[in-house]
């Protein structure tokens, strides 16, 4: 095996654990690359534990003491971007290029982190003359991330710089199809000086998911995933009295109008569809084309022509994968659709094993049909017409995801009116993939998200968080007051 069988990471050791193990696929060439523990329980308790003796100490620090460890460990992701991206694209058949772009996402998600200590301050105010009240951020406690297989780096990174720097300790579950890359984010962790305990790995599937929904011991969840098993998770989490956001799937629009510049909106519209094999919750997976708009959909086939299985274009993350992907396509046909591009059978010469899908163009899709209602993560674009940009957004607004949508237009109007109207958490204007730049926070709408907080960003803040409120008064010479 090319990597070494992979262990849970408790106490600042990588442990060993009697659980059954999994084996590891590279996507990319379907070649066994290591193993991975399904713990149990008990492994999940001893990860509680663990994070339990650090959390006093670790909470005792000021924010701006914990934050130096993140400005060292920002530092440590640069110097080790290219490697990093080699773990994520191995696991998970991304480009280097989409892997080194992943990595360096989240030193920007850990340079946010290191800003914390300038946005919670909290509040003081003289409420009667000699009495102060003041208002603090304190962390909540043992916090848990669940984490996806589609970015084996950046999602645990939504989580991790936020809710250390406020003080929290973590127990990540990463995906158990991608558990190499979390391995070097322990080890690196460690090495910018965070103490042992504060942070751990706790892989496995199903039973340590549901460990951590019912665990005593962990008053906050996040998880990111399918909207089938976020429901899961948001309803057993906040069942047993915790605090959970839970991002789910999405199915993002694009609205295209006849004004659109057709050379940056065919570029745009093959490139996010495509980007990471289609496996991202920010896609735009159905193009919604308003009135005359074939010239530009001429341009985006020939887009999607340029975009090559094995060079430009990564794997699928299975088998399982490609074939959910291409039923939906062969389906989509069968009940009349008509594929422009066809990416079914696509193979790259000596990854014979590997699970491609090629870039994938269904024109006269309409929005009864799965493969326009569904999420299908994979490299294809539906496209549903529309005569109006009234008809457009009633599809839109249909959708029961609501991660994000977009609009192609040179109209400020008509990009308002998208704006305004869209069913969606995050909205792209003339902008294919809209994922909002650090400080904004990060989620999207109805399906996509359960909980009350983004994941990233200022938002983060009051989920990782507790306010304590503090009345004082020194000075019983000023008299009494309602306050005494
Ligand atoms: P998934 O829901 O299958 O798995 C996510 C996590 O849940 C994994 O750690 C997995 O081990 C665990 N899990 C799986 N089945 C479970 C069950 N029955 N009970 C408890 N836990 C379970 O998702 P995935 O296939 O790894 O990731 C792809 C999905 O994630 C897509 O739907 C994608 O849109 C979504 N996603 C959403 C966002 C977002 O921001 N909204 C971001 C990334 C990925």
């Amino acid at each position: 095996m090319k990597y070494s069988e992979i262990k849970n990471f408790i106490a600042g050791r990588f442990v060993e654990t009697n659980a059954a193990k999994m084996e590891v696929i590279s996507p990319l060439n379907g070649e066994k690359i290591s193993s991975v523990p399904l713990s149990k329980k008990a492994d999940l308790d001893r990860a509680v534990e663990a994070a339990k003796e650090a959390w006093p100490a670790w909470a005792g620090m000021t924010i701006k003491e914990r934050v130096q460890i993140f400005y060292r460990y920002k530092t440590l992701l640069e110097q080790n971007l290219e490697e990093l991206a080699t773990i994520v694209r191995e696991e998970n058949g991304k480009t280097t290029d989409e892997a080194i772009a992943e990595v360096a996402k989240s030193a920007e998600l850990t340079e946010f982190a290191c800003s914390l200590p300038q946005l919670v301050q909290g509040e003081i105010l003289e409420v009667s003359r000699g009495v102060e009240c003041r208002v603090e951020y304190k962390p909540v406690g043992i916090v848990a991330s669940i984490a996806p297989f589609n970015f084996p780096h950046m999602v645990p990174h939504w989580t991790l710089p936020n809710a250390l720097a406020l003080g929290n300790c973590m127990i990540l579950k990463p995906s158990e199809l991608v558990p190499l890359t979390a391995i070097r984010i322990a080890e690196m962790l460690k090495e910018a000086g965070l103490p042992d305990g504060v942070f751990n790995i706790v892989n496995g599937a199903q039973e340590i998911v549901e460990g951590i929904c019912d665990h005593p011991e962990i008053p906050a969840v996040s998880f990111v995933g399918s909207t089938k098993v976020a429901k899961i998770v948001y309803k057993r989490a906040t069942s047993n009295l915790k605090r959970c956001t839970a991002l789910g799937g999405a199915k993002n629009h694009l609205i295209v109008l006849p004004d659109a510049n057709p050379e940056m909106t065919a570029k745009d519209a093959a490139a996010s569809m495509s980007g990471c094999a289609g496996q991202r919750c920010m896609a735009s997976s159905a193009m919604v084309a308003v009135g005359e708009v074939d010239h530009i959909i001429e341009k985006l086939c020939d887009e999607a022509r340029k975009i090559v299985p094995g060079q430009n274009l990564g794997s699928v993350i299975s088998q399982a994968a490609k074939e959910r992907i291409e039923g939906y396509i062969t389906a989509a046909e069968n009940a009349g659709a008509k594929v422009l591009v066809d990416g079914r059978n696509a193979g790259v010469q000596g990854c014979e094993n590997g699970f491609y899908v090629g870039p994938t163009v269904i024109d006269n899709v309409t929005p009864d049909m799965p493969i326009a209602k569904e999420e299908v993560f994979g490299p294809v674009l539906v496209i549903m017409r529309a005569k109006t940009l009234d008809e457009a957004i009633a599809i839109e607004n249909s959708s029961n995801y609501g991660n994000a949508a977009g609009v192609y237009t040179q109209s400020g109007g008509l990009a308002r009116e998208v704006m305004e109207r869209a069913g969606a958490g995050m909205i792209g204007v003339n902008i294919g993939v809209p994922v909002p730049r650090e400080p904004f926070s990060f989620a999207g709408w109805n399906e996509s998200k359960f909980g009350v907080n983004d994941i990233t960003g200022k938002s983060s803040i009051a989920f990782w968080t507790q306010l304590k409120k503090t009345s004082t008064k020194w000075n019983p010479e000023a008299g009494i007051n309602w306050m005494s």
